[in-house]
């Protein structure tokens, strides 16, 4: 019986060369890996060793007959992807992995931040290069948007966290927490005690949609809302109120999905997570009953991923319906009949998963109906925010999509009575002092991942970025180890051509300086002491974790070591 890949797919790629007979696809050599949610195992070619599996750092890979309830769907969806994309599984040229002259002794690489993209960059440093490496974090805690962003019903995602804590705990790396670069240090400053600066920084901010009352209480941001469900602590405990029947969430990507899932799971079911207590508490009380997820184009150009559309219409207990519309419908009958994409769930692009689904007329000035449900509206944009000191409602806007694929308002609108509003519409870079920023993409500005002068085109020496702050929000945590590999490869190459800037002052001299400017910074230690103490009250309640919710709570527990 053959293995297929399952619904938390990382797409990092850790199955593929660990595969004898080459049968999982894309690879990342293959131009459809630039595109894929995930990677499928071809059951005609696999020989059910369960190397795969064993490799997969988020226990995404089983083997078909295992398969239960909403993964069932898997089996054939790995088998359906041979169908489209015929592979005789041949092997490509070999690669090696890239390594520095030993005659270049020894260097020294600060990498800034403790996501994903970061963990992956000094993954591969650790692996290729004999570097000793500075990781920083504003945070007391590691992980990114790890801790922060994957959604706490996600637990086997998490899991990645395993193999970036033995990178963490390498004796070649030391660890600075509760220290911000542009706040606390300069980048000159960093930069002057290392070899080259790495910038694994993120994209913390949200666009904004620019329309009337966005600002109102009541209308969030999805980092707000996200981390609040997260415990990061940069989120206050009372920042989300669910006392509104009916919750509006803007936009069509994976983190609406995730948004939409989290008001409306059954509480008991995450209270084996690690979901932020007060979060937990306050879905327990919550009202909500009907999420409404606007899009303001068509089904065809949903953002979210196959495999997180299809465990929200898994979702127990809760109604998936699509409002009814003209073009929407024609979209889904296309889809069904085979003239769009391939039909039934599971299969082809948004309006193929959305076959089978309740159409709808809808009404959202009046109060939702009993049960839960989410309703998903297509062609449709909020054009303002309205109510007496907070949000009571959003006039939306029906928009068509122009020749160009413009989204463009048709002038009818209606009202939609929401009492919270998260506007869910994907990330945005903050600049970083002392770095160059490209407004218009929200990034750092870089080729290949070396920094660059945009004004001049030319690199700054010893400065690099990866992850989202080098490709701009998009990509799951797998995509970060391809963009690691490239941004290390930058930079292994200027250690080679003696591009790299030598440090001005060494190690010590940086921890002390680190000691004057920031003393309640914190190292491994206490971050091992944190994770324990989260662990322990964890245990105690049947959950993986409890998660300290302050920079207090952590700094606390860190002394306690
Ligand atoms: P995203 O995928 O970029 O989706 C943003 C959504 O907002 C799109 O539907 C976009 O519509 C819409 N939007 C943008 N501007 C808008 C406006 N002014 N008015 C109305 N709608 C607007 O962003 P995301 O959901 O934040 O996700 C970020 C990345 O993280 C993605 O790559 C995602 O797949 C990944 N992620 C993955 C998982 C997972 O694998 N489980 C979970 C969470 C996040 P248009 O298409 O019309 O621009």
């Amino acid at each position: 019986m053959a293995y297929a890949i399952t619904q938390t797919c990382c797409n990092d790629a850790s199955c593929v060369s660990v595969c004898p007979v080459n049968c999982i696809h894309p690879t990342p050599d293959e131009p459809e890996f630039g595109t894929t949610d995930m990677l499928y195992i071809d059951p005609a070619a696999c020989i059910d060793c369960g190397a795969c599996a064993d490799a997969c750092p988020v226990d995404a890979v089983f083997p078909v007959d295992r398969l239960r309830g909403p993964d069932t769907v898997f089996g054939d969806l790995n088998r359906d992807w041979f169908r489209d994309h015929p592979s005789d599984h041949a092997w490509g040229a070999p690669g090696f992995p890239r390594s520095l002259p030993g005659e270049l002794g020894t260097l020294r690489i600060a990498v800034v931040g403790t996501g994903p993209s970061a963990g992956y960059t000094a993954q591969e440093l650790l692996r290729g290069t004999s570097a000793e490496i500075t990781m920083i974090d504003r945070l007391p805690v590691t992980g990114g948007l790890l801790r922060h962003g994957v959604a706490p019903d996600h637990q086997s995602t998490k899991r990645i966290a395993e193999s970036f804590a033995s990178v963490f705990h390498d004796p070649r790396l030391r660890m600075h927490l509760n220290l911000e670069i542009g706040t606390d240090l300069t980048h000159r400053e960093l930069a002057a005690h290392h070899h080259a600066v790495v910038y694994a920084v993120g994209a913390a901010a949200d666009r904004r949609l620019g329309i009337p009352g966005e600002d109102l209480p009541g209308s969030l941001p999805a980092t707000a809302f996200v981390g609040w469900y997260n415990a990061d602590p940069t989120v206050p405990a009372d920042a989300v109120e669910l006392s509104a029947e009916r919750v509006a969430v803007v936009g069509n990507g994976n983190v609406a999905v995730d948004i939409a899932r989290i008001l409306l799971t059954d509480p008991d079911r995450l209270a084996a997570t690690d979901i932020a207590d007060h979060a937990l508490a306050a879905l327990r009380r919550s009202r909500v009953r009907e999420v409404v997820l606007l899009a303001r184009r068509g089904p065809e150009q949903a953002a979210w991923t196959r495999a997180e559309f299809l465990a929200l219409r898994q979702l127990p207990g809760v109604e998936v319906v699509v409002e009814d519309h003209p073009q929407v419908r024609a979209a889904i009958e296309a889809a069904e009949s085979g003239a769009g994409a391939r039909s039934g769930p599971g299969t082809g692009s948004g309006a193929g998963l959305l076959a089978g689904l309740p159409l709808v007329p809808y009404d959202g000035s009046a109060a939702p109906g009993p049960g839960r449900r989410i309703v998903l509206r297509f062609l449709s944009a909020p054009a303002g925010l309205s109510g007496d000191g907070r949000v009571e409602a959003l006039t939306v806007e029906r928009t068509t999509l122009a020749a160009d694929g413009r989204v463009e308002g048709t002038g009818t609108t209606d009202v939609l009575r929401a009492g919270l509003v998260v506007r869910s519409i994907g990330h945005r870079g903050v600049p970083l002092p002392g770095l160059p920023f490209d407004e218009r993409t929200g990034t750092v500005a870089h080729r290949e991942g070396r920094v660059v002068d945009p004004a001049t085109g030319r690199p700054l020496p010893g400065t690099y970025v990866v992850g989202w702050a080098k490709r701009g929000p998009s990509g799951g945590i797998g995509a970060n180890r391809a963009c690691a590999r490239e941004t290390v490869g930058a930079l292994l190459d200027d250690a080679v051509a003696r591009a790299l800037p030598v440090p001005e002052a060494g190690r010590r001299d940086f921890e002390r300086l680190v000691r004057r400017r920031r003393p309640d910074a914190v190292g491994l230690r206490e971050l091992r002491a944190v994770d324990r103490a989260e662990r322990e009250r964890g245990e105690a309640e049947g959950r993986p974790r409890v998660k300290l919710a302050t920079v207090s709570e952590l700094l606390a527990a860190g002394r306690r070591r």
